[in-house]
């Protein structure tokens, strides 16, 4: 992988996309360790590292997390090397994975997490057009977006309480469209940004898993 310091990293408090600034790295490692003759450590086999980077947003002057994550694969009797590397951002968290997600619902709530540290308005109208994309993609075009929740709770494509996290939803949505004379803070953003982001994982990240897992599963019993 191309060195992590000098890439293009996006920061999901103020929504910039550059270089942000490089402040150090902790390492974890997991590996099978022995003593020499003199008693000192040494590395029989490197098993996986976990790396986290820590940046900071020229812009926002907030922290980024990045961590990369490398798991060693077998390659000769005596030789491991690195495989399967993966980058996550790990702060500010956008909480959900793209698997399974519909790419414009995915890309839509993107976009409304890194409004949240410039407009809180925006943020919550874009969270709240977020839930009404959903609904769309689950069949539901008609009415307000409280009747379009509630058909989907009716068909139990939807858990109650899950409804009752889109009515927080909409409530934000519309204060954050009608500039309404209450104060939103950021621990609200948070929240429903939160449940939105419960909401896109119950109904297609969730799923998703489950169904690649249990391939697996199924795969290693019958090896
Ligand atoms: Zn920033």
């Amino acid at each position: 992988m191309e060195d992590i310091r000098v890439q293009v990293h996006t920061c999901f408090h103020c929504g910039n996309t550059g270089l942000l600034k490089y402040i150090g790295k902790t390492v974890w490692k997991n590996e099978v360790l022995d003593r020499d003759e003199e008693g000192n450590l040494f590395t029989v086999l490197p098993l996986e590292d976990k790396i986290w980077h820590i940046f900071e947003c020229p812009v926002c002057n907030s922290p980024v997390i990045i961590s990369e994550y490398i798991e060693y694969i077998q390659y000769s009797e005596c030789e491991y090397r690195p495989a399967y590397p993966m980058r996550t951002t790990e702060y500010p968290t956008i909480a959900i994975s793209a698997d399974g997600v519909p790419e414009e619902i995915y890309s839509a709530f993107e976009s409304a997490v890194k409004t949240r540290g410039i407009d809180h308005a925006i943020c919550l109208l874009s969270l709240r057009r977020v839930l009404e994309m959903i609904c769309k993609d689950k069949g539901e075009t008609k009415g307000k977006l409280a009747e379009k929740v509630n058909a989907l709770v009716d068909k139990k494509i939807l858990p109650p309480m899950i409804g009752d996290a889109c009515w927080i939803i909409r409530e934000m949505g519309n204060a954050g469209a009608h500039a309404d004379n209450i104060n939103v803070y950021a621990s609200d953003i948070e929240q429903v940004i939160a449940f939105v982001s419960a909401i896109i994982d119950y109904l297609y990240s969730l799923p998703h898993r489950v169904e690649k897992m249990k391939k697996r599963i199924e795969k290693r019993e019958v090896d």
